[in-house]
């Protein structure tokens, strides 16, 4: 069963041809055999794992089980989980058990859903390539010299490897469509908004979004349809009538008009990626799409100002981190501001200080204006070329990262290096577009290459039924890595 999709082990179970509980040894037993290897999760709880198993299949036994009852999912170790170890990433929250769950993950576990582990990810959020946990490197399943992809680098690497056949990331840059694309498997980013951020720990507020990581398509709308929806507790929640982003798969593709933006296949694009890319295109296009050029004229821009606007935001989310309610505190101190001083300096990991020493200066009295304030009029016109060119076509397609992924270490000293990486991915979150990644093809050196699509706003059911449609006519995201 470790090869199957959501809707797969739904109907098993629905069959009674599996038990929750057998699901749940099944997935645990290739954790324990291959998370030595991945790191994919920072804590695996194999009790808690069987107990929320057992109460699914009792709520079966009950005639109380619904679609998603008692199938296994991964969680970023992002969300906060009642009972369970939140970290994030980082040696600041490595003691911090959560005392609430999530919105998303109250909605998970009403559906039934059956927390298989928590994954390992980038402290805070922030990075491309997994390498800034404070739990080391997550491997890519697929070549266990490369990168999986970051920050949702464990949830990634954990779908692809199927020890999960599904997780929960987040995606404030790109952290699951880019660990997706490089990982062989399927993730999307809804629309900020239509999830809640309560109880996921904050890195850059305004670009946070929670979504589904899976196998195809359609099982990232099944979860969709459960952690959508509107919650009084996150002020950016957006409150509209419920969706069922199942709704438009099985629509036809012809003429659905998809948009090439030429700034995406300049200077810069691997061959690699261009030609996935391309025979992805042709694909749809037998489908009965219609190609249309349009233009994303500050596509570049995208880089700095979100490299300003998402520091800034986390310097000031991070404030929050001082030893004093919670998280790390250093065992000598002399007094409250050395308390303060020594626990964040032990407590958090490099990038995150970088992360924190920029968005301070940007913040900073006499450097606001040059900075922070460019920044947002930049986002202003990165989000006004997407309306642009939405005029013209219904979905836009695009790689999701330059190249494959790249090898442990390869960038991880060069930190522009690693940013310029996220050029096709961050102005999706600038403008609160969803946006998601599709397998679509493999590097010349066996590394997957994921497609990325990206709709307008609130256009997920349409941007799920392309992604559907071209995994109904391809099996790239039937691949599984050999392990
Ligand atoms: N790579 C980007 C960063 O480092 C995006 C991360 C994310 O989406 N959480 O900030």
């Amino acid at each position: 069963m470790i090869n199957a999709t959501l809707k797969e082990l739904s109907a098993a179970l629905a069959a009674k041809s599996v038990s929750s509980a057998e699901l749940a040894g099944q997935f645990l037993d290739r954790i324990a055999a291959l998370n030595p290897t991945l790191n994919a999760f920072i804590t695996v709880s194999p009790e808690k794992t069987l107990a929320e198993a057992a109460a699914a299949d009792a709520a079966r036994a009950a005639g109380q089980a619904g679609l998603l009852t008692g199938v296994p999912l991964a969680i970023k170790d992002i969300f906060c989980q009642q009972g369970w170890k939140t970290s994030c990433g980082s040696k600041m929250l490595d003691n911090f058990i959560a005392p609430y769950d999530a919105h998303v993950i109250e909605r998970v576990r009403a559906a039934g859903l059956v927390t298989i582990g928590r994954t390992n990810m980038d402290e805070f959020a922030m990075g491309s390539a997994n390498e800034n946990s404070y739990y080391g490197p997550v491997k890519n399943p697929w070549d266990l010299a490369a990168i999986p992809g970051g920050s949702s680098g464990g949830s990634a690497a954990a779908v692809a490897a199927r020890l999960a056949p599904a997780a929960l990331g987040t995606d404030t840059g790109g952290s699951i469509r880019q660990p997706a694309s490089h990982c062989g498997i399927t993730g999307i980013k809804p629309t900020y908004g239509v999830v809640s951020r309560y109880g996921m720990v904050a890195f850059a507020s305004s670009l946070d979004q929670g979504g589904p990581m899976a196998q195809t398509a359609e099982d990232c709308a099944l979860l969709l349809n459960t952690i959508a929806g509107f919650d009084s507790r996150d002020s950016t929640s957006l409150e509209r009538p419920t969706e069922d982003y199942t709704r438009e798969l099985g629509n036809s593709l012809a003429g659905l008009k998809v948009g090439l933006p030429r700034e995406y296949f300049a200077a810069g694009l691997s061959a690699d990626v261009a030609r996935v890319i391309d025979e992805a295109v042709a694909q749809l296009k037998k489908l009965g799409a219609e190609v249309v050029e349009v233009s994303l004229p500050n596509t570049e821009l995208s880089i700095p100002a979100y490299y300003v606007i998402a520091p800034a935001e986390a310097s000031s989310n991070l404030s929050r981190y001082d030893g004093v309610r919670y998280g790390h505190r250093a065992a000598e101190y002399k007094d409250l501001v050395d308390m303060y001083e020594k626990s964040r300096a032990e407590g958090f990991g490099a990038e995150v200080k970088r992360r924190i020493l920029v968005g301070t200066y940007v913040l900073s009295h006499g450097y606001y204006d040059a900075y922070y304030l460019k920044a947002q009029k930049i986002r202003r016109l990165i989000a006004d070329d997407f309306k642009k060119a939405f005029e013209q076509c219904d979905v836009i397609l695009g790689p999701v990262a330059p190249t494959a992924a790249f090898n442990i270490g390869e960038k991880s000293n060069d930190p522009v290096e690693m940013y310029l990486s996220d050029i096709y991915t961050l102005s999706v979150n600038l403008a609160g577009l969803p946006g998601m990644s599709v397998p679509a093809g493999f590097a010349a050196n066996g590394r997957p290459i994921g497609l990325q699509i990206i709709g307008n706003y609130f256009g997920e059911a349409k941007m799920l039924n392309v992604a559907h449609q071209f995994q109904q006519a391809t099996d790239w995201h039937r691949k599984a890595p050999a392990l």
